[in-house]
């Protein structure tokens, strides 16, 4: 550091030139989004890679990689659906531990086959897309046993396929959570 600037960068802290987070006012903050350049509490604040910007502008760049349109999401949706009864009739098979297995396996699976099909075009809302086609993929495996169990069936036969859904849901759901690495 110069002397030069040193001199400069002490007199603007001592010039008393207080500023505030521009979505909180009140808030009086020195930080910057470094690219839009406006002033940012510790709250608005969003850390990349590249250095602390402002939500819009984090949103704005998302935005651009988010390119997934509306039938993309009932494509994806489908996909997982039909990934997620195969699933569920062959967790019927299998001992709980081989079927919790098998769960986390299709939860990672699944994306591996959505992305493909929505010819890789990211969403902000794939993950629920994904999280609800499972959830309906279910239906033919959970709803009968829904029903047997209020019936006064033991509750086991409903609770390890809803762990089993549970399971793959949060494994597919978390992958498309991560989102972009920008
Ligand atoms: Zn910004
Ligand atoms: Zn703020």
């Amino acid at each position: 550091m110069t002397d030069e600037t040193l001199q400069t960068e002490t007199l603007d802290s001592t010039e008393d030139e207080r500023t505030f987070c521009a979505v909180h006012p009140e808030r009086e903050t020195a930080l910057r989004c470094n690219n839009c350049g406006r002033y940012m509490c510790s709250q608005c604040a969003v850390k990349m890679p590249v250095g602390y910007r402002c939500r819009e502008c984090v949103r704005q760049q998302q935005d651009v990689y988010y390119t997934a349109t509306t039938v993309d999401y009932v494509v994806g949706g489908v996909a997982a659906a039909v990934c997620s009864i195969g699933a569920n009739f062959l967790g019927e098979i299998l001992p709980p531990f081989l079927m919790l297995l098998l769960a986390v396996g299709v939860g990672g699976f699944i994306p591996q086959i959505v992305n493909p099909v929505v010819k890789r075009r990211r969403g902000r809302y794939m993950g629920l897309a994904v999280a609800a086609g499972i959830a309906l993929g279910a239906l033919p495996i959970v709803a009968p046993r829904l029903g047997w169990a209020l019936a006064g069936a033991p509750l086991t036969i409903l609770l390890w396929p809803l762990l089993f859904n549970i399971v793959m849901i949060s494994v597919a759901y978390g992958w498309f959570r991560r989102g972009p690495s920008i």
